[in-house]
């Protein structure tokens, strides 16, 4: 945090911030980093009004401009990376090398829809009959209402951002009550990037559900791009439901980790420490339940469990520290309450270290002979636990991977990668990595099966959720 650091609301390329303030904390220590703005209805409705404005002339804006402010932002965030990961090591808890991590990916969001803003591609092409020609048109759908979550403060918005601008769209970005500074602080990114006045808009608020209610129903709103908990992306349909909005959902998991008969037993153990670790376990397409052979169930548990024993864990900004604290107390108890229910239920919950007693923090743990279809594997832990549980076969290892109502990434280690795909085919899941530890690329499309979500993020089909698809019928 330095003095320059956003605290007030961005709205029409104005700095406002009025008496109403909270506080924005520190997981690791508890201090207070900032108070931050606090929005209220009528901030909500003039940061539409200043998106709504904007499209005016952003929507008519040659696509190479429009590139060119994306490119000026990547280049800005590039250089400035050591900002954005202090940001989010700070509000958010995650350790620096996830901070780093998060910031060039989100970085890269930028730069590939650069790319993208001047390949919006139309379609021409006779009727079966040759009565008539087919032009099939995208122009871009209007303000875009935003919403991120606080496990990836800068991924979630530049992934929104980025395609929305290429696509001629403006928006109103509504991050997280924990994680609303690097927002803050991309907002002036935009700015000096030469985004113009109203074309991005930020509001931090702790009066999301009225605030964004109101955003919702105004007839100016165009799309709600949303990422978060299956629980409030199935409310938030029901609002869009009522104008009909587009919607793009990118919501909760609960990934499946396969280790198959035959895979490397070292090769998915360090697979396993980023699909489950990064960002100390609070991610979307953090592994959350392993289904490993009965015969590498012994190695693979006492690889793993020494390998979170090596862990250090601290403070974020500590460049040493290769666990963090969880975003607050509140998702702590979560994790911790999951553990009390599992031990309950007969596992032994037994950490690999301790973790420190002040902070938001939770001890790295491997819980191994868990059943499928107990508390462990139904939940989406969001944090450092790994529940283990033995199979006979990759049949039944498919079965209970499929087994849950989400459907975002599953990940799958084979002894060869045409076995890995073969198993990813039978997968109820939008995305599966196969003996390798991370999915997430800008260049690849994001986006869930089943309850984990709708539409798609990144990639070619990014730029689709910013887009109206319209026919012309002419006589050629
Ligand atoms: P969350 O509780 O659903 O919150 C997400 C966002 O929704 C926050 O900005 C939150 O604002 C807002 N929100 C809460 N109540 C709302 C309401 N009534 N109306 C409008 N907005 C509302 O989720 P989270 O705990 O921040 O994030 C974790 C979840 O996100 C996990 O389930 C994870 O899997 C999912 N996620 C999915 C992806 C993906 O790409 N599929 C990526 C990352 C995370 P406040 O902070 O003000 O409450």
């Amino acid at each position: 945090m330095t003095a320059a650091t956003p605290t007030g609301l961005f709205i029409a390329g104005q700095w406002r911030g009025g008496d109403a303030r909270f506080a924005v904390h520190d997981p690791s220590d508890y201090g207070v980093l900032a108070e931050v703005a606090d929005a209220g209805v009528q901030d909500g409705l003039d940061a539409v009004g200043a998106a709504s404005d904007a499209f005016a002339t952003w929507s008519v804006t040659p696509p190479r401009q429009r590139a060119e402010v994306l490119r000026k932002a990547f280049e800005i965030m590039t250089a400035e990376a050591q900002t954005c990961a202090r940001l989010i090591a700070l509000e958010n808890g995650k350790a620096w090398r996830d901070a780093m991590g998060e910031t060039v990916y989100a970085a890269e969001f930028f730069r590939w829809f650069s790319e993208e803003a001047a390949r919006i591609e139309g379609d021409f092409r006779y009727s079966p009959s040759r009565d008539k020609t087919i032009i099939t048109d995208h122009r871009p759908v209007g303000v875009a209402f935003m919403i991120t979550p606080w496990n990836f403060p800068a991924a979630m918005a530049t992934r929104k951002i980025a395609p929305a601008l290429a696509a001629g769209c403006t928006c109103i970005l509504k991050p997280a009550h924990e994680t609303p500074l690097t927002a803050l602080w991309i907002a002036d990114v935009m700015k000096r990037a030469g985004a113009p006045d109203g074309v991005v808009n930020v509001i931090t608020t702790t009066n999301t559900g009225e605030v964004s209610s109101a955003i919702l129903q105004d007839p100016r709103v165009a799309t709600l791009s949303f990422t978060g908990s299956t629980w409030i992306g199935k409310m938030l349909l029901k609002q869009t439901a009522e104008r009909v909005l587009p919607s793009s959902m990118e919501l909760g998991g609960n990934a499946p980790f396969l280790v198959l008969e035959g895979a490397d037993v070292e090769a998915a153990v360090a697979g396993a420490m980023i699909a489950k670790m990064r960002n100390g376990g609070s991610a979307c397409t953090a592994a959350n339940r392993f289904y490993v052979h009965e015969s590498l169930v012994e190695p693979f548990t006492a690889s793993l469990r020494d390998a979170f024993a090596g862990l250090k864990i601290g403070p974020g900004v500590d460049e040493s520290t290769d666990l963090g604290a969880m975003v607050s107390d509140k998702e702590r108890d979560k994790i911790l309450a999951l553990l009390d229910e599992a031990s309950e239920e007969g596992v032994e919950v037994r950490p690999a270290q301790e973790a420190p007693d002040t902070g938001a923090f939770v001890a790295p743990t491997v819980v191994s002979g868990v059943q499928h279809g107990s508390t462990l594997t139904r939940n989406e832990i969001f944090g450092p636990v790994a529940p283990i549980v033995a199979v006979s076969s990759t049949d039944e290892a498919v079965r209970m991977a499929n087994d849950t109502e989400f459907g975002l990434i599953s990940y799958v280690y084979a002894a060869d990668p045409g076995t890995g795909v073969r198993v990813a085919r039978r997968l109820e899941s939008g995305m599966v990595a196969i003996n390798r530890g991370l999915a997430s690329d800008p260049a690849a499309p994001f986006g869930g099966m089943k309850e984990s979500g709708l539409g798609r993020e990144g990639g070619f089909a990014g730029i689709h959720e910013f887009l109206e698809t319209q026919y012309f019928a002419v006589d050629l």
